[in-house]
């Protein structure tokens, strides 16, 4: 089974770095998903709110609002997996980036091919009923 043979998945990119959310959105969709990119914490929010996507990739460091705040938010409305994208190396942030419901991270800078295989991860994970995946993974620590 190939993973391209299924219906195309929808990520969303939140990250106010043109530079990275280009190169994020073009590795992504040369991997066969589709992607929507919003540039701040507030056209964030309303992106998921609109475009429902399967997962997103969330920028800690935001202009409107924080990535912690974003992700709080869009968890309220709907669990969805998130990937967290982070320049700050604390451990706390992390733990509160986690707390909130990010359910992986990578530190900048990444590799295009690290971010792929923590998306295709969590994609997986998030196959299997949600509340599951997550127990185990909060239980685990
Ligand atoms: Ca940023």
């Amino acid at each position: 089974m190939t993973p391209l043979a299924a219906p195309a998945r929808t990520i969303a990119v939140i990250e106010d770095e043109r530079a990275i959310a280009a190169a994020v959105a073009a590795r992504l969709r040369s991997e066969g998903y589709a992607v929507e990119i919003a540039a701040d914490g507030p056209s964030g929010v309303e992106l998921v709110e609109r475009l429902r996507p399967d997962l997103v990739v969330l920028d800690l460091m935001l202009p409107g609002l924080d990535g912690l705040e974003v992700c709080r938010r869009i968890q309220r409305e709907r669990a969805v997996p998130v990937l967290m994208l982070t320049a700050r190396d604390s451990e706390d942030d992390l733990v509160v980036g986690l707390g909130v419901g990010a359910d992986d991270y990578v530190t900048k800078p990444f590799s295009a091919r690290e971010l792929v295989a923590r998306v295709h991860a969590l994609l997986r994970r998030a196959e299997r009923p949600y509340g599951a995946g997550r127990a185990r993974a909060r239980g685990a620590t």
